[in-house]
């Protein structure tokens, strides 16, 4: 079995859509790959934004309950996000950046921490891998200074033990600091690293919902039944029509997403080019497109952040 290919994508939730497209594609300077509603709830929108080709490895995703009270990370949850960039002076673009849009930074050597809209943490921060970097087009954000995809998470556990043992011993994790482990597959690494926390989390607007580690198709059966001789609790299998995918709560109480890296695709049913600006739902939620487009929150129109196709690609 090939190893987990780092992070697939990080899944949270929103209470307001609008402002949540604002922060993430203007500010942020992702692009907006799917606009698509909640396969579980299909009331409610998810909302992936990602590099330009809505790889996995950078896909960071929303599902909008309006109006949601805001949550606060604890024991059980993962509490933050790092994305990589580029150097120095990409952490010196975004620390004016976010300051200009009034949002508190923290600046150390090589890292910047914020806070999004609805208080879920990020870091920047510039490290060494030869992974490629999954960089969007922004007219906001330079590209030597956008974010190139997932570095990992930093997760809260009332006792990690059980949670690092089945990294290790279930899903091929290998411990590369303290606490800190990576999977590293054969197009990137990820990594979750634990932190001991008594305190209770609370669900809500801000924070995460889920992680998915990325596997292939072929072994997704293969992973799923590793994870149930650790003792866990998988769904079956199902079709997300974008990619496939199995949940389960690891020990600590995370909900974890096996996810697949050769998947579909978001390019599967729109045009790569314009992919993320209308409403695309998949063809077994087709039927409910004019009960369910009239009540999803109007986000703003991104193809105003979305720069002209560079003359080679014309
Ligand atoms: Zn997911």
């Amino acid at each position: 079995m090939r190893p987990i290919d780092g992070i697939h994508h990080i899944t949270l939730i929103t209470g307001d859509a609008p402002a949540n497209v604002d922060f993430y594609v203007r500010v942020l300077g992702l692009r907006l790959v799917k606009k698509t509603v909640n396969q579980d709830d299909p009331t409610v929108y998810h909302l992936y934004y990602s590099d330009e080709h809505g790889s996995p490895g950078a896909d960071i995703t929303f599902f909008e309950y309006p109006g949601a009270r805001r949550g606060a990370a604890g024991a059980g949850m993962i509490a933050s996000i790092t994305h990589r960039v580029a150097s120095e002076d990409a952490i010196e673009f975004w620390e004016q950046r976010l300051r200009d849009e009034g949002i508190a930074v923290t600046r150390e050597a090589g890292r910047l921490t914020f806070a999004d809209p609805e208080g879920m943490s990020h870091e920047l921060g510039v490290f060494e891998r030869s992974d490629d970097p999954l960089i969007a087009r922004s007219t906001e954000v330079p590209e030597q200074f956008a974010l190139q995809g997932f570095e990992g998470v930093r997760a809260m556990g009332a006792d990690p033990a059980g949670s690092e043992r089945l990294l290790r011993e279930a899903l091929g994790f290998s411990e590369v600091s303290a606490h800190e482990w990576e999977a590293r597959g054969e197009h990137r690494g990820g990594r979750i690293r634990f932190e001991r926390s008594e305190r209770r989390g609370v669900p809500g607007a801000g924070t995460v919902h889920h992680i998915a580690w990325a596997v292939y198709r072929a072994e997704m059966v293969q992973w799923r039944e590793r994870v149930i001789a650790a003792g866990r609790h998988p769904t079956p299998v199902i079709d997300r029509f974008y990619f496939e995918s199995v949940y389960f709560r690891e020990p600590g109480g995370i909900l974890y997403e096996l996810a697949t890296y050769d998947g579909a695709g978001f390019a599967v049913d729109e045009p790569a080019e314009t992919m993320g600006e209308t409403l695309a739902l998949p063809p077994a939620f087709e039927s409910i497109r004019a009960r369910v487009e009239p009540i999803l929150t109007p986000v703003p129109d991104v193809r105003r952040w979305r720069p002209a196709p560079a003359p080679a690609e014309r």
